[in-house]
């Protein structure tokens, strides 16, 4: 189906195009985007015509790291600390999930995605204990509609075995989903490895699953590769002084673009210098860092201004995963940590970061970081039609004079109006195109019951995690 976004504003987020107001933009029977110019007479004929007046079209939004398996549980650690969470979840939960409710999870999870503007999310999905788990991740993420990048990962509820000085290689699960499931590069879920940082893995694991990713052609998103490096009681903390992943990962040779590192909270500046000397890329989930105890996120910190940090959400359990919000987060923490650092030694505060820098985080360095930036994250002919068109007619928009200013710091789910992926709509008029939503939602709802019913509740109850 062809479809002519006319008469809309759009930020293009590429770097030859800019901002153009009164801009149509054509897509093609491929869902590719054909063309991006200003309105030049009649708008081009297409099977659907979406008038553009008073919208703004931006990329679709781009998640780079949650787990969405943990959807059914929103908010259910949201006043434990990190340590809480690992044990109630990984441990006690993962281990009573059925494959129907990860289905379940996985596809309500993305619709509620897509209604705040997101049209990709890569899902660390640490709950593939069987085939039939790992099955109901890919069709939960293919019912949606959503582009995603599906980084398989260790399952939890085995974890002592997977992730403390663990001596076993990534799970062949992972070569069986090459070759078989998403064995295609080009379809909307594609695969990736969720690789396990050096507090997991011995040196030698470390550099075995780099070399298995690349034998698949998979890149690598290594979660938790500095979150919370040095003191604090053991149960909290997540790495530890000498698990430096990146720099093992540079000195054996082995650090290249490929890779992705999430939670960089407390990265030494050496490292954060290595992953951007040889092009990787680094996540940020400010929300759930700070809600968690990881502490502050890296943004604003002198050693990041040479990386393009892309955004993240990470687990619903503890706060609502969006990158409308987690684009104002990380604009702010840009400004303050260096104010306060210059109200501190009285210095000048010279530079401001831009909100266009934190929509740049949340499109195309999110696409980089994905290596998608071929494919999505800008408007530009030739793209992926992965479009949110956002309503700037409200009462709450309407007076923002800049469109960027708008849509980073003002604009709501309820603005996103229209959201499409690969040129299919998914979100219209404000309401989500899947129409079986409220029966997904509801059985949802009762399949994380029945989880809860047969056991462990509190962190206290749960199996110990030592870690
Ligand atoms: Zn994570």
């Amino acid at each position: 189906m062809t479809i002519t976004i006319y008469g809309v504003l759009a930020i293009t987020m590429d770097e030859s195009l800019e901002t153009i107001d009164q801009c149509d933009i054509v897509i093609a029977d491929d869902g590719r985007i054909q063309s991006v110019g200003p309105t030049d007479g009649a708008p081009r004929p297409a099977d659907e015509m979406i008038d553009g007046t008073g919208l703004i079209a931006i990329p679709g939004l781009i998640d780079t790291h949650r787990h969405s398996w943990l959807e059914m549980f929103r908010g259910l650690t949201a006043d434990l600390p990190v340590g809480g969470y690992r044990q109630l979840t990984k441990s006690g939960i993962a281990q009573r999930v059925h494959p129907d409710a990860v289905h379940l999870a996985t596809l309500v999870g993305d619709l509620a995605a897509v209604d705040c503007g997101i049209t990709t999310v890569a899902d660390l999905a640490h709950i593939g204990r069987t085939a039939d788990h790992l099955d109901a991740s890919v069709q939960g993420h293919r019912d949606s509609g959503l582009r995603v990048v599906l980084a398989h990962t260790p399952a939890n509820g085995d974890g002592e075995n997977w992730y403390v000085n663990s001596e076993r290689r990534h799970p062949a699960d992972i070569a069986w989903l090459r070759t078989g499931a998403l064995a295609d590069d080009d379809a909307l879920v594609v695969l990736a490895m969720g690789a396990r940082p050096l507090h997991c893995v011995t040196p030698e694991v470390l550099q075995a699953d780099v070399a298995t990713a690349r034998d698949l052609g998979l890149r690598l998103i290594y979660d938790g590769a500095g979150a919370a490096t040095g003191g604090g009681p053991v149960r909290r903390r997540w790495s530890q002084p000498g698990h430096r992943t990146v720099a093992a990962l540079a000195e054996s040779g082995l650090l290249g673009p490929d890779m992705g590192f999430v939670h960089g909270n407390h990265l030494e500046d050496d490292e954060l210098g290595m992953i951007a000397d040889h092009g990787a890329g680094l996540s940020v989930a400010s929300e759930v860092e700070m809600l968690c105890g990881y502490g502050l996120p890296v943004c604003g910190r002198d050693a990041v201004a040479g990386l393009r940090l892309a955004l993240s959400t990470d687990v619903a359990a503890y706060a609502d995963p969006s990158i409308l919000t987690a684009m104002r987060t990380m604009l702010m923490l840009s400004r303050a940590r260096p104010a306060s650092s210059a109200y501190l030694t009285n210095r000048e505060e010279t530079t401001q970061v831009p909100a266009v820098a934190a929509l740049r985080a949340g499109t195309i360095d999110g696409a980089r970081f994905l290596g998608l930036q071929d494919r999505i994250g800008t408007l530009s002919p030739g793209r992926a039609a992965d479009i949110v068109l956002i309503d700037r007619t409200g009462p709450r928009l309407a007076a923002v004079r800049d469109p960027a200013v708008a849509v980073v710091l003002f604009a709501q789910s309820e603005d996103v109006r229209h959201v499409m992926v690969q040129g299919r709509i998914v979100k219209r008029d404000g309401r989500l195109v899947e129409a079986r939503r409220s029966d997904l939602v509801r059985r949802l709802v009762d399949a994380g019951s029945a989880v809860l019913a047969h056991g462990a509740k509190r962190a206290e109850d749960a199996p110990l995690w030592n870690f």
